[in-house]
């Protein structure tokens, strides 16, 4: 087991929150085991001729809960222990959103940029393959979705290779983070940076919790630093900054940069795309290196990029009362604990990125439906406001423009509706794991354990083990 060190510190985390469960060692065991694990090779052929080996895993951690769900990420740092790590961690974030499926990863040992898009699309195709063969992947047993330098493209390729291969009415859910036209959702691409945002916000809404950090109520005017500009990075800013909060800090590969003034993300992320790189971006201030930036003056501090990035040197010097993990395992054990000490509110991952598997779970059921979100009811609710604004406009002096009747008489679309789902998950979900916490003297990430163990040990208490 030594050699799992990202799992052996994700299982550390679910044993200090099971010592305030009521089940016994054998089942806890069980909830924290592996079911699968398949480790992939194939050969590649490079667009030069040459062949290369390819390494991929795909891990499904419990299957409690069938499907199985979890993204397939593309980076060097991919090993059979990381992948084992986050696909627990799935399991238990899915969990605490009360998202009906167990926990999986998937991932290629690859460095993206090394790869010409058409040698991408051969090793996606292929590995796609390689699950089908071992039923790794299909509508009611493993659905993956996007990670860490994938995206819709990906899942589109995944999709299309599915579906040459079976003959399954329901091969649309075989994969979410698809486009739109191959049967994704809206609100997807954005969902986990938009759940972020709704979950710091939440917890920023807590009177009580802000007293104890010294903070004022409320997400407007709270200062925060967001290392990763990528698709959760780029978003959680996004909506951070729309509710009132001010990006004063960013890191990238490049570097990291600063500003007390604040940084307009917009035109950080044109300039980005001009030069290859955040530094020299306005008036801010380039920090020594890429990590810098963490240590400097912030109410809340958005890790967005990859694990490991808040470790036992840099975590003393952390000023971020809130930590908000967009990042999967940003937080080494150690530094989790330094900063508890400082206390810090740290909003754990397994909660706090959750948005892109409920909103996954959202588009999941869409494409075993069949049918939009919002397609039978949009315009009947539409008709149903209209009269109601009718009869405000009959017994009162009040005339609705025709701009005012279409503004409040609109029904809900598949945006608005998935919107409303993952603002209602992030709330019900926060406020579950932050009692927990209140009641049994912990942090909310053992909390965020605690809410998955009781969830996921009653299941197993019903199903009784077979055979
Ligand atoms: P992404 O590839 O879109 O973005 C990652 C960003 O981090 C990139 O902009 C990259 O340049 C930057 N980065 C890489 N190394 C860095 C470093 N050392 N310092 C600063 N920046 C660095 O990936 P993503 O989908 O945004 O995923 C980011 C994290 O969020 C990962 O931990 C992933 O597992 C987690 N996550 C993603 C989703 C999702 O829906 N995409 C859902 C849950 C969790």
């Amino acid at each position: 087991m030594s050699d799992y060190k990202f799992f052996e510190q994700v299982n550390k985390a679910f044993d200090n929150a099971a010592q305030h469960s009521r089940f016994d060692k054998g089942l806890l065991g069980q909830i924290k085991i592996c079911n699968n694990v398949y480790h992939i090779t194939f050969p590649l052929e490079r667009d030069d001729g040459t062949i290369e080996v390819i390494h991929g895993w795909r891990v499904e951690h419990s299957h409690h809960k069938l499907p199985t769900k979890g993204g397939i990420r593309f980076s060097m740092s991919v090993n059979e222990d990381e992948t084992m790590a986050l696909a627990a961690l799935m399991t238990y974030k899915c969990a605490v959103v009360d998202v009906p499926f167990g926990g999986a990863k998937g991932g290629i040992k690859i460095d993206k940029s090394k790869y010409s898009d058409r040698e991408l699309e051969r090793i996606t195709r292929r590995y796609t393959y390689e699950l089908i063969k071992k039923d790794f992947i299909g509508p009611g047993s493993d659905v993956p979705a996007p990670d860490y330098a994938t995206g819709a493209r990906e899942m589109g390729w995944i999709l299309d290779t599915y579906r040459q291969l079976t003959s399954n009415i329901n091969s649309e859910a075989c994969v979410t983070g698809k486009p739109v036209p191959m049967g994704g959702i809206r609100g997807r691409t954005e969902a986990t940076g938009r759940g972020v945002y709704f979950g710091i916000r939440e917890a920023c809404e807590n009177k009580e919790d802000m007293d104890e950090l010294g903070l004022e109520l409320g997400l407007p005017d709270k200062t925060f630093i967001v290392q990763g500009l990528g698709n959760v990075g780029y978003h959680a800013a996004k909506y951070m900054i729309e509710g009132g909060a001010k990006m004063v800090g960013v890191a990238e590969i490049e570097g990291s940069i600063y500003d007390s003034d604040g940084i307009d993300l917009e035109q950080l992320m044109t300039f980005r795309q001009e030069t290859g790189s955040i530094i020299g971006f306005e008036n801010t201030k380039e920090l020594k290196n890429n990590t810098a930036v963490l240590e400097e003056e912030c109410d809340i501090l958005i890790p967005a990029a990859l694990e490991n990035q808040l470790n036992e040197e840099n975590a003393p010097n952390i000023k971020a009362k809130i930590i908000g993990e967009a990042a999967n395992g940003p937080t080494t054990a150690r530094a989790h604990t330094i900063l508890k000490e400082k206390g810090a509110l740290i909003i754990p991952d397994n909660y706090l990125n959750a948005g892109g598997v409920t909103v996954s779970y959202f588009e999941w059921l869409k494409n075993l439906s069949h049918v939009r979100f919002g397609r039978l009811e949009k315009r009947a609710e539409e008709t149903s406001y209209k009269k109601i604004l009718t009869v405000i406009e009959n017994i009162s002096d009040r005339t609705f423009t025709d701009e005012e009747m279409a503004r409040l008489a609109s029904g809900a679309g598949e945006y608005e509706l998935v919107d409303s789902g993952l603002e209602e998950t992030m709330i019900v979900a926060y406020n579950e794991i932050n009692n927990l916490r209140k009641k049994h003297d912990i942090d909310l990430r053992e909390a965020a354990f605690l809410n998955a163990i009781e969830k996921i040990g009653v299941i197993y208490e019903h199903m009784g083990i077979f055979p």
